[in-house]
């Protein structure tokens, strides 16, 4: 893998050229220092969004009363943000208004972990005036400042250290972990798009049982969609092996543990405002799982789910059931594979073929027969070829 860093330095250098200060900072520093792959790098800059874009003729306004905009250069896309502070937050919530300032060691103070507040510059000397090097050396999830001041400004914060506590392993500071008890009320502000972001991260992180703990000791679940009064539910999620499993494939797992209902499951993830193809998804995996828990797979089913649902739904399985390495989803594949077809629209016959041959006009009668001839030939009973489905269809003598 090429270093992002490396690809971004003509970005840090080009705004050190015109005079401005340029680091890396955020998550990308901490990964980088715990040797975590590395996924976006953040920028920050004492320019302001609008020198930004006098340097780079390529930019994209993605945040722009954030002070955030985004830098195309060669290949890559970089989240350049002015230093700034945030003041007058309302309701423990993110602030309204942000000020653009000129000096890093003030935007590094208002991030909130030490470990998250540490910046880079481009020949990898740190800055980390709140000894957040030390904090990622000792795995320790720490506010930058008074822990009680930081969650009353946005208590969104309490639920990122419980998911870096899954992501990281880290454990979280005493002082912290004592606000964060008394605090955890305050969530009730928090809009539900930015605890989804924070729970699904911890959800497929490494060390989610601790977090999921965590969440349970410290009453946050309460605060979440659909949880209240789940504990047990919840505590049923911690009896499974779920690493690797897929961010849908554990909201599956936890619909599963929460005993919900085929139509239940719809309510409750759009509690969690997921996207209505996320929650198509995760519906068909449930209702599979479901199915396949009582019963083996059919023909129709293979069919009907399709490889990825198939997929999902036998992992499913074998963590519910407690079963380790199997090739019981190699031989589901294998069998989905071997279907003649895959779906409809690989049918060798169309509806105006039979309008056609039976010299009829569309009706009931025309979705039934293409359902029939369907369902043959999943069945292998019938080969999906023209000739061969109108001599059966003749044969049959359809009306
Ligand atoms: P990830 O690797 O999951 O993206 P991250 O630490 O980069 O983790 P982001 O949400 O991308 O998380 O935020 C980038 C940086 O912005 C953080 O590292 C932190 O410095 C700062 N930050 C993010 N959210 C907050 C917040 N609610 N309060 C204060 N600072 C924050
Ligand atoms: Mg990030």
């Amino acid at each position: 893998m090429t270093d992002p860093f490396l690809t971004a330095n003509p970005v840090l250098k080009k705004l050190e050229d015109a005079g401005y200060d340029a680091y890396f900072v955020g998550g990308s520093v901490r990964d980088f220092l715990l040797k975590r792959e590395i996924n976006d790098v953040d920028i920050a800059t004492s320019a302001t969004p609008a020198e930004v874009k006098k340097i780079f003729p390529k930019t994209v306004d993605i945040g722009i009363e954030h002070g955030t905009v985004l830098v195309l250069v060669n290949n890559g896309a970089y989240e350049v943000t002015t230093f700034r502070t945030e003041s007058e937050y309302q309701d423990y919530r993110r602030p309204n208004e942000v000020t653009f300032i000129r000096n890093l060691k003030d935007d590094l103070k208002r991030r909130d972990f030490t470990m998250n507040a540490i910046a880079m510059d481009r020949n990898r000397k740190l800055i980390d005036p709140f000894n957040g090097f030390l904090a990622i050396q000792n795995k320790i999830i720490q506010t930058v400042g008074s822990p009680s001041d930081r969650f009353q400004e946005d208590a969104l914060r309490m639920m990122r250290a419980v998911r870096f506590v899954s992501q990281l392993s880290f454990q979280i500071e005493r002082r912290t972990v004592e606000a964060l008890s008394m605090l955890v009320h305050l969530l009730e502000n928090i809009a539900v798009e930015r605890k989804r972001a924070e729970f699904e991260k911890l959800l497929i992180g490494k060390n989610k049982h601790n977090a999921l703990n965590i969440l349970l000791e410290t009453n946050i679940y309460l605060y979440l969609p659909g949880l209240q009064a789940k504990s047990q539910h919840l505590e049923k999620l911690l009896d499974f092996e779920s690493s690797g499993l897929t961010v849908n494939e554990m909201w599956s797992l936890l619909i599963f543990c929460l005993n919900l209902k085929e139509k239940e499951i719809e309510v409750f993830l759009k509690e969690w405002r997921l996207a209505l193809k996320e929650i198509r998804e995760i519906g068909r995996v449930v209702h599979f799982l479901y199915k396949r828990l009582e019963q083996e797979w059919n023909l129709n089913d293979l069919y009907s789910a399709g490889r990825e649902t198939i997929l999902s739904t036998e992992r499913l399985y074998l963590v519910i059931n407690k079963i380790k390495a199997d090739d019981s989803i190699e031989q589901w594949i294998n069998l989905y594979e071997s279907l003649p077809i895959k779906e409809r629209a690989e049918m060798n016959v169309s509806g105006n073929d039979l309008m056609d041959w039976f010299n009829k006009r569309g009706g009931p009668w025309l979705k039934e027969t293409l359902l029939t001839i369907e369902n043959k030939i999943i069945a292998g009973q019938l080969d999906n070829n023209k000739e061969k489905i109108k001599e059966w269809l003749m044969k049959c003598n359809l009306k």
